[in-house]
């Protein structure tokens, strides 16, 4: 056994410390990886695993990327879900003595990348940090290309749950968490059934301890006491943003200044939406292809830049609640809709605005390049225009905006003053600082100027002493200035010319006096370079002062920019603007659905209105055929009043909605199978969550429950589901329920708040003719077997399948026992309300009071009598 050289001694000792990453460990112009680290980063990027000596009897598996292209194989590397370390050399190999010292200067994971080409500019990138315990869980999440930090925590009973929920809001693609284990649950295998595989770490738990985290909270920003965030009763939010502190320190190794506050939010302020909630209604992406064409992202979004397209996305994710907040966004929005010709003046002004929220990151943790202040120079000129138009506007929420925007002058002229208007992308090289901003560089370059002018002139001169006509004076890298003769004028050259080069047909000369210039230059464009890019950082600090000003800005942008966008597409497409209030009304006339209706020729899409009131109306049953329209209707439904929920005008001539706390769906068959659960399992998980969670103002989307089961088996489940919804005492959701058991149109008239609606089809011969108008009644028929035909299923079995139909008609005795049973479900309603007043302590005594009375045996007045007591005792 041989004994490890130093530099491999080195690299182990580093990766000792960094196990959970891939190791970048930087000899020369490459970044090399070894032993396990080669094998998986070699079959990762598809490069060539070698060897390398290391000391040891066997050969290190190496294998290395160029450090100038390293940006690609770490993005690749970050994307497959590794966590990449970078060792650079930390001295000057020319003063180090033995073997120059390394360290690992940043460690990129998925949740914390900061570079551009890594991130999706429309789309924010969160690390979350969660902390649970037997009493409720507490999350804390930050965009560190951005600096928001937000945190909330989850304290009732089914907080899992709510976790989970909002965990799936967020979409986070790394999360360090205290602990996998809590009240039974996987909470790794839970998360992952929600989330494509964000990267999960069980993080060091004494980061997550309340006491440390206050310590971490006022250290950061340097404060005395946390109240000022809100969250000093908030034990399980408090442990969570300790423990991201410290993980955000330990990967970034940077100040994370631009983290300049902590933003408690309440999940109760905003509508719930469950994972397959989301997906059902395609929200930012759609339901197979997972792509943002085809969503209601896609509908919304035309921000003009990359700010409001991120925070038009969380909008809508993040539907609200409070009519006053949402009611404001409505009348912004509302105000630039009218004001056409401002809007477009706004639009083209946006366009010219970068990034500010990433672009000022850069600018604190000193990655930003002189293009990037030439950008935030130009972002920031844009700004008195956008203020002087909003300054016209009335409306609340562009008035904050308007307020919001600070112009940081300072910045911009400080950044007018020094930077050229198109600097080079490196700082290292000069041709950034303009003149007249620093003294000591125009001095610097007074001389470079004079010398290149005084070599000039020398050029002239010499071919007049000499009498050589063609003598060139001219520079190379390797011998710098050079007097220049051909061949043939070799005889004339003067007794001082020093050779150093010759050429197949000239010889190259220097003199002392050349020479002299020459350094002249040389060290003044050596300074020169040096001084620029001390100026430049000088210069980015400055500005970095102006961080949060900037931040401010950014996020008044972003919002004007989102309103606009609603207000972009409320006018395109003919929205309008919805009556939001606390009733339980949803009432909408001529809805169409935002998305379907787009994807049609001009005016194609029909119209349809809706009416759940919460009381008569709160429960439609729907049937038609297949391909008639229901599933398009229901979306549509939930889909519009989402868009009032989130401050959109919506796809309708007049709607009024009351607001909904949580949307549920339960739509066809998803594609859950790779978890290994049946078809109907999931059905039946995700039907157990809607009915454990809904509220009376929720509303509830059901396409086809019970189908994955035996006809009576799924009409059973089914039939209970409506009994259990619609009735008012137990829950009274408003609630569409599309289905092909026609049986259950039997319910409209004996349970209260059912109503029977169906898509019209026209028989036309043997066919039918979509009409995709929904009205009042039940369809008659399902029409499947027409449906059939239309899809191209071949003549033979049409005619067949007609036949059996028929036969089986004939012999269906159950559907007339099914409509003889409908008098017991009055019972049932009745029986489930007593159930639920069984559970309430104060009505064990109205029923004692209840069992004592003989019904057989009083007149009326005792009745009377028996009634007050216990209406008084209720
Ligand atoms: P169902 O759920 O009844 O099987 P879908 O809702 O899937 O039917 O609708 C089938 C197709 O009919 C949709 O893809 C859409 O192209 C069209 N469609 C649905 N509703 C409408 C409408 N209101 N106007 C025009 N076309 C519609």
């Amino acid at each position: 056994m041989g004994k490890l050289t130093p530099m491999m001694k080195q690299y182990l000792d580093l990766k000792e410390k960094y196990k959970d990453c891939i190791l970048f460990f930087r000899l020369g112009d490459f970044y090399e990886m070894f032993f396990d680290d080669a094998i998986l980063a070699s079959k990762e990027l598809e490069i060539t695993l070698t060897g390398r000596d290391c000391g040891l009897k066997e050969r290190a598996p190496m294998c290395g990327v160029p450090h100038h292209s390293a940006e690609n194989y770490i993005a690749k590397l970050i994307d497959k879900g590794h966590k990449v370390a970078i060792c650079e050399q930390v001295e000057d190999p020319s003063v180090s003595k033995g073997i120059v010292k390394r360290d690992v200067v940043k460690i990129i994971t998925p949740g914390t990348v900061m570079d551009a080409y890594m991130l999706d500019e429309k789309e924010n990138n969160y690390i979350m940090s969660i902390y649970v315990d037997d009493d409720g869980a507490g999350i804390s999440f930050a965009d560190v290309s951005t600096g928001e930090l937000r945190t909330t925590e989850f304290t009732k009973d089914n907080f899992i749950n709510c976790l989970l929920d909002e965990i799936v809001k967020i979409n986070p693609k790394e999360i360090i968490i205290n602990t996998l284990q809590c009240l039974g649950y996987d909470l790794k295998s839970e998360i992952y059934t929600v989330l494509s595989k964000p990267y999960i770490d069980v993080f060091d738990s004494w980061a997550f301890k309340q006491d440390y985290a206050i310590k971490k909270i006022k250290q950061h920003f340097n404060i005395i006491a946390i109240e000022g965030f809100g969250i000093d009763d908030k034990n399980h939010s408090t442990c969570s943003i300790g423990a991201l502190f410290e993980y955000l320190q330990k990967t970034q190794k940077n100040s994370l200044s631009h983290i300049n506050n902590i933003y408690f939010y309440s999940s109760d302020a905003y509508m719930i939406l469950d994972k397959s909630t989301r997906r059902n209604l395609e929200l930012t992406e759609t339901m197979r292809e997972k792509k943002r064409k085809g969503s209601l992202l896609w509908i919304l979004d035309k921000t003009n830049t990359a700010m409001g397209g991120r925070i038009l996305k969380k909008w809508i994710e993040e539907p609200l609640k409070d009519i006053g907040e949402i009611q404001s966004r409505l009348d912004a929005v509302e105000e630039l809709k009218e004001n056409i010709l401002a809007r477009e003046e706004l639009k083209e002004l946006l366009n010219n605005v970068y990034d500010l929220e990433r672009l000022v990151v850069r600018i604190s943790y000193g990655n930003a390049n002189a293009r990037d202040l030439i950008a935030l120079k130009g972002s920031l000129e844009v700004l008195p225009k956008v203020k002087k138009i909003l300054d016209s506007f009335n409306t609340l929420k562009l008035k904050n905006v308007l307020y919001e925007i600070n112009l940081v002058q300072e910045v911009k002229e400080l950044i007018k003053q020094s930077i050229m208007d198109d600097p080079p992308i490196t700082i290292k090289e000069g041709g950034i600082i303009k003149r007249f901003y620093n003294h000591e560089l125009d001095e610097l370059r007074e001389i470079i100027s004079n010398s290149k002018q005084w070599i000039a002139n020398l050029e002239n001169n010499e071919r007049l002493k000499t009498g050589i006509k063609s003598l060139k004076i001219g520079f190379n890298k390797v011998f710098g200035y050079y007097l220049e003769v051909t061949k043939t004028n070799l005889n004339l050259v003067p007794e001082n010319y020093i050779r150093k080069q010759t050429l197949a047909n000239a010889e190259r000369y220097i003199t002392p006096e050349l020479k002299e210039a020459e350094s002249k230059i040389l060290g003044a464009e050596d300074k020169v370079v040096e001084l620029e890019y001390q100026i430049f950082v000088q210069i980015r600090d400055e500005i970095k002062k102006f961080t949060k000003e900037i931040q401010n800005t950014a996020r008044a942008i972003a919002t004007l920019d989102a309103l606009i966008s609603f207000a972009e597409v409320s006018d395109r497409f003919g929205y309008t603007k919805p009556k939001i209030n606390n009733d339980l009304l949803i009432d909408i006339c001529n809805g169409r659905h935002p998305v379907v209706e787009r994807t049609m020729d001009f005016d194609m899409f029909i119209g349809n209105d809706t009416l759940l009131d919460g009381d008569e109306n709160r429960f439609s049953i729907i049937t038609g055929p297949n391909m008639a329209g229901k599933s398009t209707y229901m979306r549509q439904v939930a889909l519009i009043v989402l868009m009032a929920q989130i401050g959109c005008f919506v796809p309708a001539d007049k709607a009024t909605i009351g607001v909904v706390d949580r949307i549920f769906t339960r739509v066809g068959a998803s594609d859950d199978l790779a978890r290994g659960q049946s078809t109907f399992m999931v059905e039946m998980s995700e039907l157990a969550n809607i009915l454990n969670n809904a509220t009376k103002k929720s509303l509830i989307i059901l396409d086809e429950i019970g189908r994955g089961t035996s006809t009576y088996d799924g009409l059973s489940i089914a039939w209970a589901v409506v009994e259990y919804i619609s009735s008012k005492k137990v829950l009274g959701a408003r609630t569409l329920f599309a289905t092909h058991y026609h049986e259950l149109t039997e319910l409209e008239g004996i349970l209260n708040g059912v109503k029977n609606y169906c898509i019209s089809v026209e028989e036309c011969n043997d066919d039918i003719i979509f009409l995709r108008k929904i009205i009042r009644g039940s369809a008659d028929q399902s029409y499947g077997i027409q449906v059939a035909k239309l899809a191209g299923v071949i003549d033979d079995v049409i005619t067949r399948a007609k036949q059996i139909l028929l036969q089986l008609e004939e012999n269906d005795i159950n559907k007339k026992n099914l409509k003889e049973d409908t008098t017991i479900n009055k019972t049932n309603e009745v029986i489930y309300e007593k159930q639920m007043s069984i559970f309430d302590g104060k009505n064990n005594d109205v029923i004692e009071e209840l069992k004592k009375i003989d019904i057989l045996d009083i007149t009326p007045m005792e009745a009377m009598n028996h009634l007050y007591k216990l209406v008084k005792l209720a």
